[in-house]
């Protein structure tokens, strides 16, 4: 054994005694209670251990582009075409540089695990791809980062962009996603990228559903593609922000239909309350999607940053935690029950939503463990409080020292 953990609180059962978890060759061996070993020793204090926090959708390549950007005239805003002509200038080495910044963030604030968007275009090139990928294998110490491939500024309306996304796929991407909202024919993104994820075997996690009204939802063609081709477990819809729009009864009614299909949904706070509700200049909705109805009605969740410091959510520092307590906020959620299920829609839920088979505080898994700073799930979205410790592979990667108060003597 060469790492034993002690007195840690496991997210799954907060409520029972910490136990002892014991590390060798990377792996989880042994977790109970009064365990010994000879190796390094680390004492959790009675503080809750997770397998790390996972970010299901980040934007690490347009990260850290805010002050590259005009400021926006009026209460409109258009994150994409506002991006769009920054993207010809963007170099891989630029790529490399700032998406490395935020990755060291989401790092210090717990992820060992993330899903990434990537974009892929004319303007873009592969230099996002290629930057991130060069980036997941630098990394690969702190964190398995997986790219999901997908055109930002349309399909159908931006020639030559399949024919990049075709060559991502065929160099490796695992996922591929979409942004409908941003293409002059919505439908036929959604029915194309079916088509590319059918031919190349890979899961989709597609941008779906910001805006004023629910008259369309590209989600009733997913639900209806992912049917068809079987897909159900394999496909995640980002934002659902016009869930927000709907009564619960007509809300649940489509989480009932999402959670048979095997449609997965991942909340992102952040960007759904800056974009959303800005037909309106007071009494502005807030437009976030509630995670925990979803859940209750069997629906897959997850919540995660999707973007720092860019047009689309100029505000953040990668805490997947002070995301779980916005969200709480926003959607005025009450009760421990409900703060503790959002704290695993950044682990555990998280990691059945990514397909991840080897996630989690279980003997014969990968030794990536986080020491939170609290003794339960609801105090720590409650509270934001930080990771103090994590370990990939049974190796330290973060060390996180709480603040002290300096008391006179
Ligand atoms: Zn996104």
């Amino acid at each position: 054994m060469n790492l034993l953990i002690k007195n840690a609180r496991l997210v799954a059962t907060p409520d029972d005694p910490p136990v002892d978890i014991a590390i060798d060759g990377g792996k989880i061996v042994a977790i109970g209670p009064a365990l010994s070993g000879d190796g390094e020793m680390y004492d959790a204090g009675g503080r809750l251990a997770c397998a790390g926090l996972i970010e299901t959708h980040i934007h690490l390549d347009k990260s850290r582009i805010i002050d590259r950007c005009p400021l926006p005239e009026g209460r409109r805003v258009n994150p994409v075409t506002t991006v769009a002509p920054l993207k010809p200038a963007m170099s891989v080495e630029d790529i490399y540089a700032r998406a490395e910044t935020t990755l060291k963030e989401c790092l210090v604030n717990g992820a060992t695990r993330m899903r990434t968007q990537v974009e892929i275009d004319p303007a873009m090139g592969l230099r996002g791809f290629e930057a991130i990928n060069a980036l997941a294998t630098a990394y690969k110490w702190a964190i398995d980062i997986e790219p999901c491939v997908f055109p930002q500024d349309g399909l159908t309306n931006y020639p030559g962009t399949e024919e990049l996304l075709v060559e991502a796929l065929k160099a490796g991407a695992p996922v591929l996603g979409a942004a409908p909202r941003y293409d002059s024919d919505p439908t036929a993104q959604v029915d194309r990228i079916f088509a590319l994820a059918r031919e190349y075997d890979v899961s989709l996690d597609l941008h779906l559903d910001v805006g004023d009204s629910t008259e369309h939802m590209d989600v009733r063609r997913v639900l209806e593609l992912t049917e068809q081709y079987k897909l159900g477990g394999r496909v995640v819809v980002g934002h659902m922000a016009k869930l927000s729009l709907m009564p619960p009864a007509e809300s649940a009614a489509m989480a009932r239909r999402l959670a048979d299909a095997g449609i997965a949904v991942t909340v992102l706070p952040a960007t759904d309350l800056y974009l959303m509700g800005r037909d309106r200049d007071h009494d502005v909705r807030r437009g976030v999607a509630d995670v925990n109805h979803l859940h209750e009605h069997g629906v897959t969740c997850s919540l995660s940053s999707n973007n720092i410091l860019n047009p689309a959510t100029p505000y953040g520092d990668c805490s997947l935690i002070r995301i779980a307590n916005l969200h709480a906020n926003i959607l005025q959620v009450v009760g421990p029950k409900k703060l503790r299920e959002l704290f695993l829609m950044l682990s555990e839920h998280s990691a059945r939503l990514l397909n991840l088979k080897d996630y989690g505080l279980a003997v014969g898994n990968p030794a990536d463990i986080a020491i939170i700073d609290a003794q339960t799930p609801e105090q720590a979205v409650a509270e934001i409080r930080p990771p103090l410790a994590v370990w990939k592979r049974g190796r330290r990667t973060v060390t996180r020292q709480p603040p002290e108060l300096h008391v006179p003597a």
